[in-house]
């Protein structure tokens, strides 16, 4: 029953605004599929021009291989979720589900049975005869989902859908909203400009930057295979140097200013010479140990914060990098020490771009 999306070279401007540029995407049948990326960058837009708000100026959009880019909203079979629930004030929980089936003709027994059902699924059903002013953001949410999921559409798109709740609701509401992905089975899109969000809930995701996909892929591929600067810099944090490349084989060797780093995660079309950038993640280094890829330094500030302990290193070329060490029993430097830093081959990724 679910169906997947593919958007072919699509493009929309808005006058001199290139809202979404040349993006091709594939959502699998049944995904729970993000759109990550900073505020502007295109994410609203996409999801639009999937739900047929938007004629796209270039490209096409399909649904299974079902070319839907010349058809309305309201023959493409989709059911969006935003941010501010959108539910009717003066319609009960129960009517706000049952509209949209009412809308499509469906009555009696059958509408009684999947309002039932899908009320049952989101946890609301002893709330069915409260008005949304009654309900908790969360509940109102609950709701807004089971209206959404009720008509049994093809696609689901999802805006930003926890971003009015307070932090703890949004924990809970991640995991609610994966339980009742997986509950009914359906494609869902979910746009967000946060990464915890998209890292913690989505199958894959794809960030997206200027109205470009930059990189699509599970949360853990982008996540540790950041293929450019910018991904790895808007997903996670990320130490920088720049060098040129000195050895080619099973493994990269860079050499940078500060020392050579050895890598084993590197793209295609790498040859000696060649400059690149290399990153590591803050919580993959290490401070005082003798492993590979010794970089030298002097502690410039540390910070305690109970579960972990951050170390601000300055190299000899006057970048600074951030150690996460987790668990910090003891301080291992401290301020004005000279200290070096370490890290895995597996953990040095040089960038393509
Ligand atoms: P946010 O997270 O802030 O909602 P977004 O990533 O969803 O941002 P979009 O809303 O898709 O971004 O907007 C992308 C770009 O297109 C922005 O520069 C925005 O100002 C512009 N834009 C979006 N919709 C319109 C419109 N209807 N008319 C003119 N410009 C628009």
């Amino acid at each position: 029953m679910a169906t997947g999306v593919r958007l072919e070279g699509v493009s929309k401007s808005f006058g001199e605004v290139r809202a979404v540029d040349e993006v091709n995407l594939e959502v699998a049948p049944g995904e729970l599929f993000f759109l990550l990326g900073p505020s502007g960058c295109g994410k609203t837009t996409i999801l639009r021009l999937i739900a047929g708000f938007y004629r796209p100026d270039r490209g096409r959009v399909f649904f299974g291989e079902r070319d839907v880019t010349n058809l309305p909203p309201h023959k493409r079979n989709t059911a969006m979720v935003f941010q501010n629930y959108a539910l009717w004030p003066h319609m009960t929980v129960w009517e706000n589900v049952a509209y949209g089936l009412e809308v499509r003709k469906v009555g009696g027994k059958e509408l009684r049975e999947r309002v039932e059902e899908i009320l049952e699924i989101v946890r609301m059903s002893d709330y069915a005869d409260r008005f949304p002013g009654q309900l908790s953001g969360g509940q109102q949410q609950r709701v807004a989902l089971a209206r959404a999921l009720v008509v049994e559409p093809e696609v689901v798109l999802l805006d930003e859908p926890l971003s009015n709740l307070d932090a703890k609701l949004r924990l809970e509401m991640r995991e609610e909203i994966r339980r009742i992905h997986e509950q009914v089975g359906r494609t869902m899109i979910y746009v967000t400009h946060d990464q915890k969000e998209a890292l913690s809930m989505a199958d894959r995701l794809a960030v997206v930057d200027s109205g470009r996909v930059m990189q699509v892929g599970t949360p853990r591929e982008v996540y540790s295979r950041p293929g450019s600067r910018k991904v790895a810099e808007f997903i996670g944090e990320g130490n920088f140097l720049t060098g040129k490349v000195r050895k080619l084989g099973e493994s990269v060797e860079v050499e940078t200013e500060v020392g050579t780093l050895t890598s084993c995660t590197f793209p295609e079309g790498l040859f000696l010479g060649r400059e690149v950038q290399v990153m590591v993640r803050p919580e993959a280094l290490k401070v005082g140990a003798d492993g590979d890829n010794l970089l030298e330094g002097k502690v410039e500030r540390v910070m305690y914060l109970g579960d972990t302990e951050q170390y601000f290193v300055r190299l000899e070329d006057g970048t600074v990098w951030k150690v996460v060490e987790a668990h910090p029993r003891v301080r291992r430097a401290e301020v004005g020490e000279r200290v070096k830093i370490s890290c895995e081959p597996e953990d040095v990724i040089v960038l393509g771009s």
